[in-house]
Formats: C-alpha cells, sequence, structure tokens
C-alpha cells in the first residue's frame, strides 16, 4: 500500500457509516473565546456513602451486597423495561411499538476511587467475562434485538458518579449506528466477498494510525475519525460480538481497553472524558455473521480545556465536520504510552 498522505482540506467516506466527515484541520487553531473547561482532577475515597453503586449501599430499589470484582444490577430506572406499556400500533406514519427490554449497570470493581486504568489484569479480563456473560443472557430474550454496551466517562459526557461502571440497555431497538454499520457489512460482503471489519483493521493495520496493539485486538486513530481523539478497537479476526471471543480475547480486549483508556489520561496528565461504545452484531435473529465487531472511543475535547462543541452542522445538518489530522492526533497517542501518570507520580 502506497504511503498515505496527511489530511487535506476533504471530505472522507466512514465505510462503515456509510457517511461522509468533512476535514477541515487548517480550523483547528482558529481563535477561541468561547467556552474552556478545566478537568476536576480530585481523588475521588474508595467508598463513598452516597454512592449507589458502593458495595454495601442503599439505592433507589433495594441495596448492594457486599460485592467483589464486577458486579451487575438492573438499573433501578431502566429505559428499557419489562414493565413497559403494550402499545405496538399506529399507522405507516405515526407508529408506535412497546419498550420492553431491561436496562443493566455493571460495577467494573467495588473501590470507587478506581477507574479502568487501574484494573489489573485479571479485573479487566472479568469485565469483559462479564459482558459477555450479560450479552448471552440478555441475547437470548425474545425481547431483546441488540444489546448495547457503553460507557460515559467523565462530567463532560454527564457522568455525575465516579464509580467505575458502564451501563447495558437491552430491548426492541437496533441502536442507529449499529444497524447502520451491519446494513453496510451485509452489503460489502454480498458485493466482494470480504468483512468490512477486517478490511478496515487491514488498512489500519498497514498505516501509521496503530497506537496499540496485542495479539487479538489493535487500536487505532481510524482513517475516517469523526472526533479529535477518537479510538477504534478492532479485531483481527471476524467476529461478530461479545459471544464470538474466546477467554483469550476477552483477556485480550480487556488489557486493550485499559490501554488505551491510560494513553488518554497520560495524553493532558488528566483523566480523560469519553464515550465507550461496543458495537456488536444485533441479537434480532437474522443473520449478522458479517458484523464489523469494534470497540469505539468518542471523547469530547479536542483540546485539554476546550470541547468539541456539535451544532449547526453535526446536529442541525447531521454531518460531523473533524478540525483535525488523525494522523497527528494518532502521534500524540502513540507518545502517551507507558505506566499511567498517576503511578508515575508515586
Ligand atoms: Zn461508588
Amino acid at each position: 500500500m502506497p504511503a498515505e498522505p496527511r489530511v487535506a482540506w476533504e471530505q472522507r467516506w466512514h465505510p462503515l457509516r456509510e457517511e461522509w466527515i468533512l476535514f477541515t484541520p487548517h480550523r483547528g487553531g482558529r481563535p477561541w473565546i468561547g467556552e474552556t473547561h478545566k478537568p476536576a482532577d480530585v481523588d475521588p475515597p474508595s467508598h463513598d456513602p452516597t454512592c449507589a453503586l458502593c458495595p454495601g449501599n442503599r439505592r433507589l430499589r433495594g441495596e448492594n451486597p457486599p460485592y467483589s470484582g464486577a458486579y451487575w444490577f438492573t438499573n433501578d430506572l431502566p429505559c428499557f423495561g419489562p414493565d413497559a406499556p403494550s402499545v405496538s400500533g399506529g399507522d405507516e406514519l405515526y407508529r408506535t411499538r412497546d419498550a420492553r427490554g431491561t436496562a443493566e449497570v455493571v460495577c467494573y470493581h467495588p473501590d470507587h476511587g478506581k477507574t479502568f486504568v487501574d484494573l489489573t489484569d485479571a479485573e479487566a479480563a472479568a469485565v469483559v467475562d462479564l459482558w459477555a456473560e450479560r450479552h448471552a443472557a440478555l441475547a437470548a430474550r425474545p425481547e431483546v434485538d441488540h444489546v448495547l454496551v457503553f460507557e460515559n466517562k467523565g462530567a463532560l459526557v454527564g457522568t455525575s458518579n465516579p464509580h467505575p461502571h458502564c451501563q447495558i440497555y437491552a430491548g426492541g431497538l437496533i441502536y442507529g449506528h449499529v444497524e447502520r454499520e451491519a446494513a453496510a457489512a451485509r452489503r460489502h460482503f454480498d458485493r466482494t466477498g470480504e468483512y468490512l471489519g477486517q478490511e478496515v483493521r487491514a488498512r489500519e493495520e498497514a498505516g501509521p494510525r496503530v497506537i496499540a496493539a496485542n495479539d487479538h485486538f489493535l487500536a487505532c486513530v481510524p482513517w475516517f475519525a469523526r472526533y479529535a481523539y477518537e479510538v477504534f478497537i478492532l479485531p483481527r479476526r471476524q467476529v461478530a460480538s461479545l459471544a464470538d471471543l474466546s477467554p483469550s480475547e476477552r483477556g485480550a480486549l480487556g488489557l486493550m481497553i485499559r490501554e488505551v483508556a491510560t494513553r488518554y489520561d497520560n495524553l493532558w496528565r488528566m483523566p480523560m472524558p469519553y464515550v465507550m461504545a461496543i458495537h456488536q452484531a444485533p441479537t434480532d435473529g437474522e443473520d449478522h455473521s458479517t458484523f464489523p465487531f469494534h470497540v469505539e472511543f468518542h471523547p469530547p475535547l479536542r483540546k485539554p480545556d476546550t470541547m468539541k462543541y456539535l451544532a449547526g452542522p453535526e446536529i442541525g445538518g447531521g454531518s460531523m465536520t473533524n478540525e483535525s489530522d488523525p494522523n497527528e492526533k494518532a502521534a500524540e497517542l502513540q507518545a502517551a504510552g507507558g505506566p499511567h501518570y498517576k503511578r508515575m507520580a508515586r
């Protein structure tokens, strides 16, 4: 493959979402007199008596056991639930369907003050094992068409509670990005006989944007990144969901997530906020064996104190503008390896 040029003032095709991304790297350093952000770099205590996720604490409904290791429970205020009314009906334009399903919370660790970067190898693997276990249980439910596992990290993406945790939404809804990726991958396979996810992985592997790699996964700032510090974790073989991962692949995925999160924190020596989403095949009974399983990280910051605001083009128009060069952002994350900065300071 020829050497890749740097991003110019150009549009790039996002092959998984089948949409164009506008790159305007010449605008990244434009004068900014808008709002800036200060990271809240306070170390939370190991146990917070007011935290609904800490062991032994009372929640809205029920109480957490004195758990050790990774722990899950059903969200006390779920967005999909067994009690949602039966409303399916309407006409072609104004249609309704019910919100049956469930929502779960997965605590990574009993220690309120830790984040994913603090997990041991075994603890990180145990989190992925628990995701796979919950995925299997939820996928088997007839009302569940898709299992979305995601983590909102940091106040900038709306997380009020620092306790290390993620959420699982599972109901009769295939989330939009996943539905588009499923269709794109199926069409690509029908046309070429190749797996779309593996083609993207091979191109990224041959390019300059890989920031970390192990036996089963690599992490990169993809060529078509929508956010400045966006990172994808891509598997080295075609897998469609957590259910397809072997025990050693689950362990390797845990280590790769920890590696990405550590590099994020090291970048500016502050806790990096992000939305992490595991994209996996729908569980609606269709054949999704071509689905490109991967993990996406979307950090909202483009500088330590400056948000990437979604505004006119993104919210109003529905397409993303990226003011940065993915090659440059990958180089910054490549240079942010090594132990977590807080461990270095100790
Ligand atoms: Zn807590």
